[in-house]
């Protein structure tokens, strides 16, 4: 029996990245490994995971800690026809034996902060899409040099295939180094679909600095600018 920390287990339509509007099932873990200076999610073990079962209700069933990876199939299934399981955080790469215990059909789509390469590469058979996350050095400071060198090999492994949709999602906050950012792509270009810019939620970066950053990366990759749009919705 495999099972993990969970905070919560809810259905909604995906807000970020280019398969923004989906409907998933999201699956967010409990834990992280790192502590990014815009992290905005709850995280920490609790007794119990909550479990929304009409969608948007704001009404929620509490089920016991650790949650078993099994039941997560049957959950995502009473929503009707998601178009994947969303597997969030926190950092889903903390439990790879959680999620290759997933048993189902419903694709998996992988949300990491790529920070876990061995993880990874337990898991490179078995997600449907990467939405990966290369982490600037506003967001970790120190810890840049090693997590920009752990994420290469997270992308590498993970890279979009004829089996595997992987983009990158760069978080922009209010002032970071872009010619850093630039370098940083050139290196994951050839791992990655798709490169998205995602201003942090409430900074408004003047719209000719973002448009001449995207100018750059298309030189490199498919590169869209695509804010956090569930937030705008209201939704989760
Ligand atoms: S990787 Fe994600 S969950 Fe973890 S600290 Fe950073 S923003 Fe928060």
């Amino acid at each position: 029996m495999v099972s993990a920390p969970l905070i919560e287990v809810f259905c909604s339509a995906q807000g970020e990245g280019p398969f923004v509007g989906v409907r998933q099932l999201f699956v967010r873990f409990a834990e992280c490994n790192l502590a990014c200076t815009y992290c905005d999610t709850p995280l920490g073990v609790r007794e119990h995971c909550r479990v929304e079962r009409t969608p948007g209700s704001g009404r929620y069933e509490l089920i016991p800690n650790p949650v078993e990876a099994r039941s997560i199939g049957e959950i995502a299934r009473s929503f009707g026809r998601v178009h994947s399981i969303a597997l969030t955080g926190g950092e889903p790469l903390l439990y790879p034996e959680f999620i290759r215990g997933i048993g189902t059909e419903i694709p998996l789509y992988l949300e990491s902060n790529m920070s876990l390469p061995e993880a990874a590469a337990e898991l490179r058979d078995r997600v449907r899409y990467v939405a990966g996350d290369f982490k600037l050095r506003e967001a970790v400071g120190e810890a840049y040099e090693e997590l920009r060198d752990r994420a290469v090999r997270c992308f590498r492994v993970l890279r979009s295939s004829g089996r595997r949709y992987t983009f990158c999602k760069l978080v922009l906050p209010e002032r970071f180094d872009e010619d850093e950012l630039v370098s940083a792509v050139d290196e994951l270009r050839g791992f990655v679909s798709m490169v998205v810019l995602q201003p942090v939620w409430g900074v408004r970066h003047a719209p000719g600095e973002l448009l001449r950053l995207q100018e750059r990366l298309l030189e490199l990759v498919d590169t869209r600018i695509i804010p956090q749009t569930h937030k705008l919705l209201g939704l989760r």
